[in-house]
């Protein structure tokens, strides 16, 4: 029976090793994993009747492959859906939470009435985004920096005040230098297709009221809204991959070398003890993977390579209601840059999602870190918890000390997508698929989230058992 090893145990190697057991059920699989748990990246915790996510706490149901598997997992009955009745978040401007304009959709307006009534931009702020509607088409670029082309069609106060803290969050990367294509290659198509990307936006919220009006469920994630996390926080779904395999899983067992012997691979953990493999899944960081396949293909290593990656800090914080003076009427709150402030984003996990305090108390999750603040992760807790508490008490008011802490620091564990990813993405690719047996999975390289980091797991490992079977 061929054997085949899986490298990393966060959700891309979890959700390889599954799927080669669901196409080739008669394959060998090992999972070996440097940490001891399993889930990378995601980890949930439930504690004194809060459920704490530590990592990730939502996935896109946009993006088919996560919301597939969760089907395929029998998750169903355990998904929440976000509390839309708070939907919406606040924005820093100028030292106070005011609202985002609500229809603003990540980097542009699509619907102009709440912006312009709005603090957030300046008169002329306001004015110059205006103009995104009777500009001309940007030039035709293979791809071109997300600040750049923001600034470009909307004006820069828009992107400093507003695009900015939005994407900030998710890909923790200074927009000036994040790729449009790799990360939101949609609102290059707006442009192309309706000249204003607003317009565009608008258009779209048309057929989207229409398309519902007409049949709810057409979309796949239309069940369960735009994002959905589960009862028992994000780890619901590794906990249920990580149960679903029946082969070997070792924990701690960091992997230190990888050599080809014939046709196969020959592992070496860092024991000195070694594992033989008719192929191999890679589910390990871009900077990791690069020093596993040098033997094979320097060239390949150094492609990986020059894939930054970025580091974080979560911290969440648990209150009592009464001790927070604030109404609590979004989901959270985001911080642009241009505010000077060591907090990038907060989160307001009891308001988003249903069951993760108990009656009367309140969970916050405050994030810190992004680019040019990667030091974050190298503070002590002491120092980070303090400045998240002076940040809170300025922003929001709380004066009282947290019931409960936890503070988390996610190193260099964030991909950052460089103006041209594309292009090295698929030099990756073209280079991994000359090299027998060997595959490579993770959100390096098309999707920094859980679905696509699933996506390419899944395609590993339909890749591999063909090559074996
Ligand atoms: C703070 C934060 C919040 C996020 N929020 C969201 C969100 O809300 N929604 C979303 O979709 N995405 C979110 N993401 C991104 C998401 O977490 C990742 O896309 C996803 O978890 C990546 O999974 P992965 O398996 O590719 O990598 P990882 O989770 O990093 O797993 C890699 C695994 O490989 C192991 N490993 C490393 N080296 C070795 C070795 N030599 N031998 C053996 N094992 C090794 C590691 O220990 C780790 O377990 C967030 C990320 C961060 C940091």
């Amino acid at each position: 029976m061929p054997r085949v090893v899986v490298v990393g145990g966060g959700v891309a190697g979890l959700a390889a090793a599954h799927r080669l057991l669901e196409v080739a059920p008669d394959l060998e699989v090992v999972l070996l994993e440097a940490q001891d748990r399993l889930g990378g990246t995601i980890r949930s915790e439930r504690v004194d009747g809060f459920v704490i996510d530590r990592g990730p706490d939502a996935i896109i149901t946009e993006k088919p492959s996560a919301l597939k598997l969760v089907e395929r997992l029998g998750l169903q009955d355990r998904i929440v859906r976000t509390q839309d009745a708070h939907r919406g978040a606040y924005v820093v401007a100028h030292g106070r939470l005011v609202p985002v304009p609500e229809g603003f959709a990540l980097l542009a307006p699509s619907a102009w009435w709440p912006l312009m009534s709005s603090s957030v931009l300046s008169w002329s702020g306001k004015i110059r985004a205006a103009g995104d509607l009777i500009l001309p088409r940007g030039p035709e670029a293979a791809d071109e920096s997300l600040g750049g082309f923001v600034a470009r069609r909307l004006g820069p106060e828009m992107l400093e005040r507003l695009a900015q803290p939005m994407v900030g969050g998710i890909y923790g990367t200074a927009p000036g230098v994040l790729s449009l294509e790799a990360t939101m290659p949609r609102f290059r198509t707006l442009e192309r297709k309706h000249r204003s990307v607003a317009l565009g936006l608008m258009r779209g919220v048309a057929r989207m009221k229409k398309l519902r009006r007409g049949e709810e469920t057409a979309a796949t994630g239309a069940r369960y809204g735009l994002f959905i996390s589960f009862d028992g926080g994000i780890q619901v779904l590794t906990d249920a991959l990580a149960a679903s395999l029946p082969g070997e899983v070792r924990l701690s067992t960091p992997v230190r070398g990888l050599d080809r012997r014939g046709e196969g691979f020959l592992l070496k953990l860092a024991d000195g003890e070694e594992i033989e493999a008719d192929g191999v899944i890679l589910a390990t960081a871009a900077h990791v993977s690069a020093r596993l396949v040098e033997p094979e293909d320097a060239r390949l290593a150094q492609h990986l390579d020059a894939i930054p990656y970025g580091s974080s800090v979560t911290i969440a914080l648990a209150y009592r209601r009464e001790e927070i003076p604030h109404p609590l009427d979004a989901f959270g709150f985001v911080v642009p840059t241009v505010e000077g402030r060591s907090l990038m984003a907060c989160t307001w996990s009891s308001v988003k999602w249903p069951g993760r305090a108990p009656e009367g108390m309140v969970l916050l999750r405050c994030f810190l870190g992004g680019e040019g603040r990667d030091h974050a992760a190298k503070l002590d807790e002491e120092t980070l918890l303090a400045d998240c508490r002076r940040e809170l008490k300025r922003l929001m008011g709380i004066e009282a000390a947290p019931s409960l802490v936890r503070v988390d620091r996610h190193v260099e564990v964030m991909p950052r997508y460089r103006v041209g990813h594309l292009v090295r993405a698929e030099q990756i690719e073209a280079r991994v698929a000359a090299l027998p047996r060997l595959e490579l999975a993770g959100g390096f390289t098309r999707g920094v989230g859980i679905p696509d980091s699933v996506k390419s797991g899944e395609a590993a490992a339909e890749s591999l058992a063909a090559q074996l079977g």
